[in-house]
């Protein structure tokens, strides 16, 4: 199986894989060829969570962040947030509509 996904305006490959004896995580990002490995035995949040973190190496590389493995891992539960907590429920409706009153 594989998709793809723009980040920072380079198109990556994301494939979803069989686990070799020689993969540690559940996942992988090559910045050099544009490339996500995700472990396809994962949970479909397990994909998501993980497809995460490696969109987050890429962003990384290609930004020159050099963020170590830590702050990715922080990064991704922030921002893991968000699908635990409905936007309607964090962001009440008469919060995000504020402003955008020429549209009736
Ligand atoms: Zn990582």
């Amino acid at each position: 199986m594989m998709t793809t996904i723009e980040i920072l305006g380079r198109k990556n490959i994301i494939t979803y894989g069989e686990r070799s004896p020689a993969d540690v995580g559940m996942g992988r990002a090559n910045s050099g060829e544009d490339k996500i490995w995700i472990w396809n035995g994962l949970s479909h949040d397990g994909k998501r969570e993980t497809l995460l973190h490696e969109i987050l190496h890429q962003i990384s590389e290609y930004a020159d962040l050099d963020l170590t493995e830590q702050q990715v891992s922080i990064l991704g539960i922030a921002l893991n947030l968000l699908k635990m907590n409905p936007q309607e429920t964090i962001i009440p409706e008469s919060i995000s509509t504020e402003g955008v009153s020429d549209e009736t």
